[in-house]
């Protein structure tokens, strides 16, 4: 897929569907919306905050994405997951605490999920290639060859000394499913600092919102049809909830023999799961639920479920690839399908 067409489905992937304007008394509501869109960590981020000091919040926002994206892109070679990578089997290195932080965080989503979710899952991802110049379906051996790279428990980490070391030449680490609601994090908080109570930040897919819109509605948010770009699978108002975070098999993938491969890979096997095709959860913020989205692709929709039994008030709706669509008790009559 081309650069183009990724930005293109990306931005597809959530839409905003901004209603009910125009009747609100609100003070609030007569100011205007600061609105920013960038692409960035290969998607398009558009944050959108009301109220005073809304400009300067939404800079401050973009300039966490921008952190912590120079922290994490394994596609640029000066990034520090590129250095650690670098550095496998010969030598740790120094990172910035966030790095570490992001590390802990999928360390233990990895424990407690027996490493479905594993951010050094790197050493395949980069043999695939999904979405990146040399994507190709490699041989069952290229894949096996891999696995034993893959492994979080092996990344030692020294959170005094803010170091990093991977002790197998080979080993990487992909952040790709951490950074994005790991910046999203940084930037509403970014926004709060600078006195923002209502807002929204959209990272493909990727969602966190302060507050209410000023007209005193929630915040709607559309979740895209996995097999239709410009379809709508589910409507969903964050009443209940601040966190909306989507993974797919339609955002970043390609077709090979009528066989579809997606950019999220099961660290076990070395292969893609093919039971859903697009997994979104919503969940207050408090919950931690990052990286809970691409955890739940490769466990699928049973195991899945009994996961979220550990998070209280965070729901999820399923598409699976053959086209059911299945939620959480807690989302019946809060959600239009
Ligand atoms: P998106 O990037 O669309 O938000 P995710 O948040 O689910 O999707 O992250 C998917 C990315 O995470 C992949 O592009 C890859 O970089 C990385 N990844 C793929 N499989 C795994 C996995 N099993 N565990 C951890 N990271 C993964
Ligand atoms: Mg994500």
């Amino acid at each position: 897929m081309n650069i183009l067409s990724r930005v293109v489905t990306s931005g597809l992937l959530i839409f905003l569907l901004v209603v009910g304007a125009g009747c609100s008394t609100s003070s609030l509501f007569t100011d205007k919306p600061y609105k920013e869109t960038q692409f960035l960590m290969d998607t398009i981020i558009e944050i959108t905050a009301y109220g005073n000091g809304n400009e300067a919040g939404v800079k401050a926002a973009f300039a966490e994405f921008k952190r912590i994206n120079e922290l994490t892109n394994r596609f640029d070679e000066s990034s520090q997951v590129s250095k650690i990578n670098q550095a496998a089997g010969q030598e740790k290195v120094q990172v910035d605490p966030d790095v570490i932080t992001m590390l802990k965080l999928a360390r233990s989503r990895s424990e407690q999920l027996n490493g479905a979710l594993d951010v050094s899952v790197g050493a395949l991802t980069e043999l695939w290639s999904v979405g990146h110049k040399g994507e190709f379906v490699p041989s069952d051996a290229e894949i096996k060859a891999l696995l034993p790279l893959v492994n979080f428990q092996l990344i030692e980490i020294d959170d005094k000394a803010n170091t990093v070391f991977l002790p197998k030449a080979g080993m990487r680490i992909d952040l790709g499913a951490v950074a994005k609601g790991y910046a999203d994090r940084k930037a509403i908080d970014a926004l709060k600092a600078g006195g923002i109570k209502s807002a929204l930040v959209n990272a493909g897919g990727d969602v966190r919102i302060i507050g209410k819109r000023p007209d005193g509605q929630p915040w709607r948010i559309g979740v895209q049809d996995p097999r239709d770009s410009e379809g709508i699978a589910a409507k969903i108002a964050l009443a209940d909830w601040d966190v909306l975070e989507t993974s797919g098999d339609y955002q970043r993938f390609f077709i090979k023999d009528d066989v579809r491969y997606s950019h999220i890979i099961d660290p076990r096997t070395g292969y893609q799961p093919r039971e859903i095709a697009s997994v979104t959860i919503v969940a207050k913020a408090d919950n931690n639920v990052d990286i809970l989205s691409t955890a739940m692709f490769v466990l699928g929709v049973e195991k899945g479920q009994q996961l979220l039994k550990q998070y209280p008030g965070t729901e999820a709706i399923f598409i699976t690839t053959d086209g059911k669509k299945i939620i959480t008790p807690g989302l019946e009559g809060k959600i239009e399908l």
